[in-house]
C-alpha cells in the first residue's frame, strides 16, 4: 500500500478515488511524490452526467447572470487566500519555479474577477426588421456542457481562461488536468468547492490523453471542447469531436519569432529575449524561440545573450533564487537534447548550453543555437518546449518578415525597433495572433489570445471568449 499523499477526483460536488491510480514524479528528483487518481471511462461518464444535470438543474440554470458573477468573485478571493498552497503544489508537481507560480496565481485571480464582471454584460440583441407586426430578437444562451483539456504548464492559468468565461456564460464543465503534474488542479477543485457553486457545475478529473482525454472529448453529451496542448493532440481532438460534433477551440503550440532590428534599445531587447525564452524553463507556448537579429548586430547580441544565459541561476524549483528549474518530464529533457544534437548535426552552432545537466531531476540549461548558416536545422521549425533559443541573422526588413512567417505556427511574435513606421509594417505583415512591440509576454484578461495555422483556432481572453461559450437563439414573435 502506497504511503504517498493521495489526491482525488472532483465529481458532482464530491471528492472521490478512481478505480485506478498512478504515481506523479517530482521533476526536481525524478522520484514519485504523490498518488493521482486515474479517470477512465466510468469516471468520465459520471463527470459528464453530473455536468449535464447541473446544466439543466434549477440551482444553476435558475441563477441570474449577476449571481453567477458573485460566485466567480468569491472564487477569486479564495484563490488569493490559498495562493501559497496552490503555488507550492504547482511547483512541486510540475517543476515550474516558485517565483513564477506565485506571480501567476495573482493574475489567475484577476482573470476570474474579469469574467465575474462580464457575466451580466453578455447581451442579446433586438432586430429592427421590416415587419410592423413582428418582434425579432436574439437571445444569447449558454452553449452547454464543456470539456476542457489542459497541458501541464500553467494549468491554473490555462484553466482560468476556460472556466471563467464558460461559467460566466452559464455553461458547466468537465476539466481534465494533465497527467503530468495534475496536483494544482485537483487542489484547485477543493478551493472551487468552497466557493458555493452548485454540485456538478465544475468537475475536475485527471487521466491519460488517449484514454481519459479521448473519451471525454468524443463523449456524446459534450457540446464544446476547449483544448490547450500540442498540435498532434489537437488533431486527435478534432477527430474526437467529429463523433459528437462539438464546437472546438484549439490553443496549440508555437515557434514564435523575436525580431531585433539594429536601431532597437538593445538592453531592453536582450532582457526581453532572456525572459521571452527562458521563463518557465522554456515550457511556454508563447516562448520567443526564434531570434531573428539584424546581421550588423548579430555577434554583439548573441554575445550579450550568452553572458546573461550563463549567469542564470539554475536550481531547485522551491528556491526563490532559482531562475530556471527542471523541465516537467524526463521525456521533455530527452527531446530537447535530441533536437539540439540533430540541429548541430545539421550545421547549427552551439553558442551556449545544449546538453542535459548531470544529476537527479530533469534539468536542461539555457541554450542558444546560431542557425544563420544552417537554415535547414530542425530547431528552426520544431517546437522544443525547453529553454532553447534558435537564432538567425537577417539583412533587410523584408528578409526579417519572410523569416518570421516561415513557420506553420502563428501564435505570438515580438518586434524590437525604434522606428515606429517600420513597426507598423511588421505588425501588418506578421502572421500571428499576438504582436508585441518593444515588449514581450504582456497579458491582460481584456486581451484576446490565440493563434493561426498549427497554433490552432479560437481566442481566449476578453469579451469574445465569453461570447464563444454562448449560442444565439433567434425569436420571432407576432404581436
Ligand atoms: P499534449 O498535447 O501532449 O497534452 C495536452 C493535454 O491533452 C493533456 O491533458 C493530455 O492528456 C491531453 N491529450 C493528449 N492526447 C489526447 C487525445 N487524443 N484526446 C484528448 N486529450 C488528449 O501537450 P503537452 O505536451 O502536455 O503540452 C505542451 C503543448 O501545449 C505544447 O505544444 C504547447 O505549445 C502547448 N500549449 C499551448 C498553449 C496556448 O495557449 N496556445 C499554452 C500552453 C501550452
Amino acid at each position: 500500500m502506497s504511503t504517498l499523499p493521495a489526491f482525488q477526483l472532483y465529481i458532482d460536488g464530491s471528492f472521490r478515488d478512481a478505480a485506478a491510480s498512478f504515481d506523479s514524479l517530482d521533476p526536481a528528483t525524478g522520484q514519485p511524490w504523490a498518488r493521482m487518481p486515474e479517470a477512465r471511462a466510468a469516471e468520465v461518464n459520471e463527470a459528464v452526467a453530473a455536468a449535464r444535470r447541473a446544466f439543466h438543474g434549477a440551482e444553476w440554470a435558475g441563477l441570474t447572470a449577476g449571481q453567477r458573477g458573485k460566485l466567480l468573485l468569491r472564487l477569486a478571493d479564495l484563490i488569493e487566500q490559498n495562493a501559497s498552497r496552490l503555488a507550492e503544489l504547482e511547483t512541486r508537481d510540475t517543476g515550474k519555479i516558485i517565483r513564477e507560480t506565485r506571480a501567476q496565481i495573482a493574475y489567475v485571480a484577476e482573470y476570474y474577477r474579469y469574467y465575474a464582471g462580464l457575466a451580466d454584460k453578455i447581451e442579446g440583441a433586438h432586430l429592427p426588421i421590416d415587419k410592423p407586426d413582428m418582434e425579432v430578437w436574439l437571445r444569447r444562451e449558454p452553449l452547454g456542457v464543456v470539456a476542457a483539456v489542459v497541458p501541464w504548464n500553467s494549468q491554473l492559468f490555462l484553466s482560468a481562461v476556460k472556466i471563467g468565461p464558460a461559467l460566466a456564460a452559464g455553461c458547466t464543465m468537465v476539466l481534465k488536468a494533465s497527467e503530468d503534474g495534475p496536483a494544482p488542479m485537483l487542489e484547485f477543485a477543493r478551493i472551487f468547492d468552497q466557493a458555493g457553486f452548485p454540485a456538478g457545475v465544475l468537475n475536475v478529473i485527471t487521466g491519460f490523453g488517449p484514454d481519459c482525454g479521448a473519451i471525454l472529448t468524443s463523449h456524446p453529451d459534450i457540446d464544446h471542447v476547449a483544448f490547450t496542448g500540442g498540435p498532434e493532440a489537437g488533431r486527435q481532438i478534432l477527430r474526437n469531436s467529429a463523433q459528437n460534433l462539438a464546437s472546438t477551440s484549439l490553443e496549440l503550440g508555437g515557434k514564435s519569432p523575436f525580431i531585433v532590428f539594429e536601431d532597437a534599445d538593445l538592453d531592453s531587447a536582450v532582457n526581453a529575449q532572456i525572459s521571452g525564452i527562458f521563463a518557465a524553463s522554456g515550457q511556454s507556448c508563447v516562448a520567443g524561440s526564434r531570434l531573428l537579429v539584424q546581421n550588423s548586430i548579430r555577434a554583439e547580441f548573441l554575445d550579450r545573450l550568452r553572458h546573461k544565459a550563463e549567469k542564470i541561476v539554475i536550481g531547485g524549483p522551491q528556491d526563490m533564487a532559482t531562475e530556471v528549474g527542471p523541465l516537467c518530464t524526463a521525456r521533455q529533457r530527452d527531446n530537447a537534447a535530441a533536437l539540439c544534437d540533430r540541429s548541430v548535426a545539421a550545421g547549427a552552432t552551439l553558442v551556449t548550453g545544449g546538453k542535459p545537466i548531470d544529476g537527479t531531476g530533469y534539468y536542461f540549461p539555457p541554450t542558444v543555437l546560431d542557425c544563420t548558416e544552417a537554415p535547414e536545422a530542425p530547431c528552426l521549425t520544431e517546437e522544443f518546449f525547453a529553454p532553447v533559443l534558435s537564432a538567425q541573422g537577417f539583412d533587410t526588413e523584408s528578409d526579417a518578415l519572410r523569416l518570421a512567417n516561415d513557420t506553420d505556427y502563428g501564435l505570438a511574435s515580438g518586434v524590437f525597433t525604434r522606428d515606429l513606421t517600420r513597426a507598423h509594417r511588421m505588425i501588418r505583415g506578421i502572421r500571428a495572433g499576438v504582436v508585441w512591440v518593444n515588449t514581450y509576454r504582456a497579458v491582460s484578461p481584456m486581451a484576446p489570445f490565440g493563434g493561426h495555422g498549427l497554433s490552432g483556432h479560437g481566442r481566449e481572453g476578453g469579451l469574445a471568449a465569453a461570447l464563444d461559450y454562448t449560442k444565439i437563439k433567434t425569436v420571432w414573435l407576432r404581436t
